[in-house]
């Protein structure tokens, strides 16, 4: 295993990638599916925004920074890692207020359709506001797993007002087909919404080509935009005249500065602006999505697949017989960009393994997840997880009481 992790760190085309980012000496860092690793690019362009910016400009920032234009500007240097031509993304806001507007806008994209469909699985957040949303516009909700919708849409396909779901399940790790997907969907004459949480900056997308119609994600995973970074939302240029959110803002208005007591949308993506954006935040995302520059995502993914392939052979070698499973998926286009393992001790072990300098996470009530961004691991890193965790298998220390004890954030 030794040798064969150096062999690919050797031969890895990406490895100088790593310097973008500060990660401190000694911590493998399997949690950028969660929060991504702080980019090199973010703290100079923080303390410029701050001291400069708000310090010295300050109110004529919005003209002389381009504070102002920063949502569609951040939204499209989104656009380019998700295969959306310019003026179809906004960044801002959370992923859940994101979604609730673009479920919204979708309901009233496909009047008369009472269905709204979206993953058991799905992320809770997503869950919940697909219910509110149902509830607000008198729509049913149904959950259906990504596998049971040819079914599905073959009985009650016309039905349906839209789908929302994820390309990668957070929990398995497991892919999802979007092209499959989106098709049957759209065939059955419904709107196609990802989220795409756990698929920004980790895999190749496509939305445009295809044909997506609307899309949303965070800017903290694998983006590394960095804790609670503006969300994005995309939709394609044919829907934009008629998108109407259910949550209006004099941001996204025409004229906003005409400061009318009537609401008369932007024209393009800018009308699903709401309130007045998080400039840090999006200055910060901004900085942080420069780790991606010259990066061609094909290549990303390969690194990915092979650190993710390698992470789960490594289990299959040092974990045997230990009480692990491998949940991910093994065929590679069926896996995203992470690795997880059940075990009944995964709480406790996740935090063992966080004290011996390996940062995972959990997620309930067995899973052991470890997410992999390939633009600051390599297969050293990932050899040292799993042999780490085999030590504290083996030596029995994530026993000890302070290691059973749930943290507030798990
Ligand atoms: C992380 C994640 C979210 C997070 O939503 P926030 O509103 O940003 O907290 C939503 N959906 C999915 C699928 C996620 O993975």
């Amino acid at each position: 295993m030794p040798a064969r992790a150096a062999a690919l760190d050797a031969a890895d085309p990406l490895a100088a990638l790593r310097e973008r980012f500060l990660l401190p000496k000694g911590v493998v860092y399997l949690d950028g599916n969660s929060l991504g690793a702080l980019p090199a690019a973010v703290p100079p362009v923080l303390a410029d925004a701050v001291e400069r910016q708000w310090g010295t400009d300050l109110i004529r920032s919005w003209n002389d920074n381009s504070w102002w234009q920063a949502p569609l500007r951040v939204g499209d240097a989104i656009g380019r890692l998700i295969g959306a031509a310019p003026g179809q993304t906004l960044a801002g806001d959370s992923t859940s207020v994101q979604l609730f507007n673009a479920l919204g806008a979708a309901a009233r994209l496909r009047p008369g359709r009472p269905l709204l469909l979206t993953d058991p699985a799905h992320f809770p957040t997503d869950q919940y506001v697909a219910d509110a949303v149902a509830r607000l516009f008198g729509l049913q909700v149904l959950r259906v797993p990504a596998g049971d919708l040819p079914r599905l849409l073959a009985a009650e396909g016309d039905r349906v007002a839209v789908a929302g779901y994820s390309p990668v399940d957070y929990r398995t790790g497991e892919l999802y087909d979007m092209a499959a997907v989106t098709g049957a969907v759209q065939r059955a004459g419904g709107l196609m919404l990802w989220d795409l949480c756990h698929a920004a900056g980790a895999l190749p997308l496509r939305l445009d080509e295809l044909g997506v119609d609307l899309a949303v994600g965070c800017g903290y995973k694998y983006l590394s935009g960095g804790p609670g970074a503006p969300a994005f939302l995309y939709v394609a240029t044919r829907h934009q005249a008629a998108f109407d959110q259910p949550l209006t803002g004099w941001n996204g208005h025409a004229e906003p500065f005409g400061l009318s007591g009537g609401y008369t949308p932007a024209p393009g993506v800018g009308r699903a602006r709401i309130g007045t954006p998080p400039i840090l935040s999006l200055l910060a995302l901004e900085a942080a999505l420069t780790a991606f520059d010259g990066v061609d995502m094909a290549r990303l993914r390969a690194k990915s697949l092979s650190l993710t392939g390698f992470f789960l052979d490594c289990a299959d070698t040092l974990l045997a017989g230990l009480g692990f499973t491998a949940v991910t998926p093994r065929a590679p286009h069926r896996r995203g960009s992470q690795a997880v393992l059940r075990h009944p001790d995964a709480y406790a072990l996740v935090r063992a393994l966080a004290e011996q300098e390996v940062i995972g996470d959990m997620r309930a009530p067995d899973l052991l997840r470890f997410g992999v961004n390939a633009l600051y691991l390599s297969h050293q890193d990932v050899l040292v997880a799993v042999r780490t965790l085999r030590e504290v298998v083996l030596d029995g220390s994530h026993r000890q009481p302070r290691f059973q004890q749930r943290e507030t954030v798990t």
